[in-house]
């Protein structure tokens, strides 16, 4: 299905290994802990990958969020920066870039992606409520939309659930089904309409241009206005540039601009987007940015720098044109190829076509023998941490927030992320993290379910706290030990 490496360089002995076009210069130390330790290290952190402290992790795959590597331009431009509460040329630099980049002139700066979604909330839902049909939701916006009063509806179609597949746009919107909401909920219910590129939470899966041009034409039909969540812009641009029939010889900064042009409102978060902190709204509707101007200084700061520091403005231009180059932004969804490619050939049921920000594990299969009452994929991520020290991020059930009456809800997939944020880890890591999950596939029956002790009200994930429901951990820890002996 891919094109070639964008890097354009043929292996002789005609394997695919990706290849990074840039070199290390700044390295930090990483620890590997006995396995003793990181079955101490899950107790104490309540089974939850979050609350585990990075001096007991290898291998941070939790998230892509502020973890990708800087470039040294985007270091050299932090010494730059311009120190002043309003008025400041970092700023300037940045609503240039997003000028440039994004192609949208009214630029609002935010602390991080969320703020964005809790300023489109509180500007759109918090006083009529209403309904966001979206492609999927992820966490932060559905308890954003939520909290202020409002609900969703996710409109995939059928095979973005089927978790092995070969479909190449698993984030498309079904156009039918976006017709017939609107035209049974009517459109003064509803606020908008979010897309959200490179759909995180059903395994990094994008969607297509032509996809877009239908959304925007069913909007433009019943005058909604298309929001969208562009923090994994630069990886969907870059599936575009490889899977859509037309767009073979089209560059990223085009692709990007169409994306953006298809829609009103344009939200980041640039933990992702830029590699760096902050986030931003953008659009070229003056109307729109009246709207939402005044939510800035009250919930981030002033308006030229939105609760980010000006250093991290600075970085977060670069990184914004940077987001252009093809070589580097190819770099995370290559190695996550690697990867699904390297577990799927062994028999470890993975998110296909691979997609990015991270190698998914379809946790709902893999330890098939775990009801999903106790949380198959948050159990697979305490389990592959304890066997390797690499810490993933459950994106399943754990992941979901209660319905209304306090009901749990089950996700649609019990997926354990394995992040490859850009330019972070070296081959030798990744076959690290295969010989590992092969290895625990192999003993799957091993792993036992969990159950929650803590459990707080809002985004339960992050804080959570869960303890095996048997002693399953030291079952694993025998079978570890008799196979690897006193490696770690
Ligand atoms: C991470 C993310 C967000 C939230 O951004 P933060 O900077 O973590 O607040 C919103 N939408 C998507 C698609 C994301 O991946």
């Amino acid at each position: 299905m891919s094109k070639e490496n964008p890097v354009k360089v043929k292996f002789y002995n005609g394997e695919n290994i990706p290849l990074e076009l840039h070199k290390v210069r700044v390295v930090q130390k990483l620890n590997l802990v006995p396995v003793e330790r990181r079955l101490a290290a899950l107790y104490e952190g309540g089974f939850n990958t979050f609350r585990l402290s990075t001096k007991d992790v290898f291998l941070d795959m939790l998230t892509d969020s502020g973890t990708n590597a800087m470039s040294d331009q985007q270091i050299a431009a932090m010494m730059q920066a311009d120190d002043a509460y309003a008025g400041s040329q970092s700023f300037f630099r940045l609503q240039k870039a997003v000028e440039e980049v994004l192609k949208k002139k009214y630029f609002l700066p935010v602390h991080q992606g969320r703020a964005a979604e809790n300023i489109l909330s509180c500007a759109y839902i918090k006083k009529k409520g209403g309904l966001i049909p979206m492609n999927y939701h992820f966490t932060t916006a559905l308890a954003h939309i939520t909290q202020y009063g409002g609900r969703i509806v996710e409109l995939l179609y059928g095979e973005a659930y089927n978790l092995s597949s070969s479909h190449p746009f698993k984030g498309n919107m079904d156009i039918e089904k976006l017709e017939q909401v609107i035209r049974e909920t009517g459109v003064e219910n509803i606020p908008f309409i979010r897309m959200e590129a490179s759909t995180n939470l059903i395994g990094g899966q994008p969607f297509s241009i032509q996809n877009l041009r239908e959304v925007r034409r069913v909007a433009d039909k019943y005058g909604i206005r298309v929001v969208l969540d562009a923090s994994l812009l630069g990886e969907n641009a870059y599936l575009i540039l490889q899977r859509e029939p037309g767009f073979e010889h089209a560059t990223m900064a085009e692709v990007i601009a169409l994306m953006t042009g298809l829609c009103d409102i344009v939200y980041f978060s640039a933990r992702k987007l830029s590699s760096s902190r902050g986030g931003g709204i953008c659009t070229n509707d003056e109307t729109i940015y009246r709207e939402l101007e005044a939510l800035v200084p009250l919930f981030e700061g002033f308006l030229t720098y939105g609760g980010i520091s000006v250093r991290e403005i600075e970085a977060m231009a670069v990184g914004l044109y940077e987001t252009l180059d093809e070589t580097m932004i190819c770099q995370s969804p290559q190695y996550i190829e690697y990867l699904v490619k390297a577990l799927s050939s062994q028999g470890v049921p993975m998110v296909t076509p691979p997609g990015v920000l991270g190698a998914h594990v379809d946790a709902m299969t893999l330890c098939g023998h775990i009801p999903q009452t106790q949380y198959p994929a948050g159990a697979l991520a305490a389990a592959f941490y304890l066997v390797s020290g690499v810490r993933g991020m459950e994106r399943g059930s754990i992941s979901n927030q209660r319905d209304e009456e306090g009901n749990e809800t089950y996700a649609d997939m019990e997926l354990l992320r394995l992040a490859v944020p850009r330019r972070v880890f070296t081959l030798s890591q990744i076959k690290y993290v295969e010989d590992r999950m092969v290895w625990l596939h192999r003993h799957r029956h091993l792993i036992g379910g969990l159950k929650f002790v803590y459990e707080p009200p809002v985004l339960r994930f992050f804080m959570g706290g869960l303890e095996p429901v048997s002693d399953w951990p030291s079952q694993l820890i025998a079978q570890f030990k008799k196979d690897f002996g006193d490696s770690l």
